[in-house]
């Protein structure tokens, strides 16, 4: 079972950081604005007695607004967005003979982050360059989204819900900006902090109704909600990869082999086409899994070009801010929930997105464009995971 204790990336005490949410909240010249990650929605309702057919994120989006927050969003669009850039990076990478050696492996995990960084720092640079959904959505509502409704980056009040105690470390990421020096994200709340707001506002979860995120972002496509299991974020990438390749989407499905077949699996790894090249996929959770992996990649035993990590086992769905019950592990089952989501989402790919589609036309311009480059990727020698969370 998931405990604290056992927290992969090494939180033993948790931090509560819902005082300052609150007092940014009750700032009158704060604009708070929110995000909530894609396997929040999969675990919340199980501290609130909610089924999971009930618990929607729309629900959390209700729970939000009734306790004062000013706008809404879902880290799915940001997980599109990761997706634009990271899968542009990949392609540029491999057309480049970049990774003949060794593979590019996802950036999106902090406890991932802080174990390659302090275990094989001789491989940071093999990491993508692409921050996390996260990070990604932070700069985004302080400098597009900010301009869109006529406020300073400085008034914004950033705060992302996230399953995850790592995320909390992950968020000292700085962004320098034209005149604006600070965060990404001001405050990262766990799942359990989420609910524990919840209930000490007195809200009655049964009373929640379903409600939209704000404009401009709102739309998330079902191949971001996967990015809360593990394989969704290499699932998503190569959904788009296709289409870059070859200017037409392939079956929404066609990559589902990198998915887990069973809780606890080493790892996935497959072989994919695309055009007239081979993409060798390989997705790992957990960190004592993930260490036999790079060790067989590093003796030569096994190659791959593009590797997924996540921490947890079972991905963010089984991520240590999630809630906690004994003796109960239930990373395989919250995945499931968000496998179906993307089943029934309307949209299915990344670059689908029509909000990312906008963002791109009217200020990134194009995937690692300069300004892209500026808020969208970081050096990852340039700044570190505190030790304590
Ligand atoms: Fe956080 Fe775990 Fe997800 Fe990594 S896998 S981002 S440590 S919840």
């Amino acid at each position: 079972g998931q405990c604290i204790t056992h927290c992969p990336v090494g939180a033993l005490r948790e931090r509560d950081d819902t005082d300052k949410v609150w007092a940014a909240i009750d700032n009158p010249k704060k604009i708070t604005v929110a995000q909530v990650a894609p396997a929040v929605r999969a675990a919340w309702g199980e501290a609130l007695g909610l089924s999971r057919e009930e618990a929607t994120i729309g629900k959390i989006m209700d729970s939000l607004k009734r306790m004062g927050v000013d706008y809404v969003f879902d880290t799915t669009f940001s997980a599109d967005l990761t997706i634009m850039e990271e899968g542009n990076e990949f392609l540029t990478r491999l057309s480049e003979g970049q990774l003949k050696d060794r593979p590019m492996f996802t950036s999106c995990c902090p406890g991932w982050i802080r174990f390659i960084k302090s275990q094989y720092p001789h491989l940071v640079p093999q990491l993508s360059s692409a921050k996390s959904p996260q990070q990604m959505f932070g700069a985004v509502m302080k400098t597009y989204f900010a301009k869109s409704i006529n406020v300073n980056p400085e008034d914004i009040y950033t705060i992302s819900v996230m399953p995850c105690v790592a995320k909390k470390g992950e968020c000292n990421m700085e962004l320098f900006y034209e005149e604006y020096a600070g965060h990404d994200v001001d405050t990262v709340l766990s799942t359990r902090e989420l609910t524990r707001m919840i209930r000490s506002a007195h809200i009655d979860p049964t009373t929640l109704e379903d409600i939209q995120c704000d404009e401009l972002m709102k739309e998330g496509s079902g191949a971001g909600v996967i990015f809360g299991a593990t394989g969704g974020v290499m699932e998503a990438a190569l959904r788009s990869a296709y289409y870059l390749v070859t200017g037409t989407n392939p079956d929404a499905d066609a990559f589902s082999v990198v998915r887990a077949k069973k809780f606890g699996e080493e790892h996935v790894e497959a072989e994919v086409t695309i055009k007239d090249a081979t993409v060798r996929a390989a997705v790992v959770s957990g960190l004592a899994n993930t260490r036999k992996l790079i060790d067989a990649i590093e003796r030569g035993d096994v190659h791959y070009d593009f590797v997924e990590v996540m921490a947890c086992p079972g991905g963010c769905v089984g991520g240590g801010g999630q809630p906690i019950h004994d003796g109960e592990e239930l990373a395989f089952e919250r995945g499931k929930n968000l496998y179906f989501l993307d089943k029934n989402a309307d949209i299915r790919f990344s670059h689908e997105n029509p909000d990312i589609l906008k963002l791109y036309a009217d200020y990134f311009e194009k995937p690692l464009s300069h300004k892209s480059h500026t808020l969208l990727h970081t050096d990852h020698n340039a700044w570190d995971m505190p030790k304590q969370n």
